[in-house]
């Protein structure tokens, strides 16, 4: 019989991408217009070294508005996971049914953040333990995130999160940037 031994399981850190990792600059459909964060390439290998996992969640409708084909946001990723010692990238191409209709994109998902269902499948991907992981993100959306996933919560004030003015959404804790909450974490 086999027993799920939670000792095993990795904490992780969940990433927003734009904002967080990457220069916040509207939606990105070319390697150009990604600005990777120093600060950002530190932290992560802070918690690589630490044996944490660390996954990238983000939110991509441009592919479901037609802006970006799921190849074209594959060569972006490549470039990310090339840059950055991450574990693995997840990312909803969807958009609810609204506007214009592409399929097979326009749908309601449960990937789409603020549900949680990519943690929920990187959990399960690479053997996460929730309860001692971390959503890092800089809008409320993120951080509804994390607490829909059971996993404390960080805001970081680069990218929108520098317009983070008494929002109802409340982080379990805020810090200037991803750098200064790693530092916290392992220093
Ligand atoms: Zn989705």
């Amino acid at each position: 019989m086999k027993t799920m031994n939670t000792a095993n399981k990795y904490p992780a850190v969940f990433l927003d991408r734009d904002g967080v990792v990457n220069k916040e600059v509207g939606y990105i459909t070319s390697i150009e217009q990604v600005e990777i964060y120093d600060f950002a390439i530190e932290a992560i290998n802070m918690f690589h070294n630490a044996g944490w996992k660390v996954i990238i969640i983000t939110n991509q409708s441009a592919v479901a508005r037609g802006m970006l084909t799921e190849a074209k946001l594959y060569e972006i990723h490549k470039y990310f996971m090339d840059c950055l010692n991450v574990d693995d990238i997840f990312y909803c191409p969807h958009y609810p049914p609204i506007d214009e209709e592409i399929y097979p994109y326009n749908i309601y998902c449960n990937c789409r953040k603020p549900a949680p269902g990519m943690i929920i499948e990187a959990a399960k991907k690479h053997n996460i333990d929730l309860k001692k992981s971390y959503l890092v993100g800089e809008r409320g959306s993120d951080i509804l995130t994390g607490k829909n996933a059971q996993v404390s919560t960080v805001l970081v004030k680069t990218g929108y999160g520098s317009d983070w003015l008494d929002n109802k959404i409340k982080p379990d804790y805020v810090f200037e940037n991803l750098k200064e909450f790693a530092l916290f974490l392992f220093t």
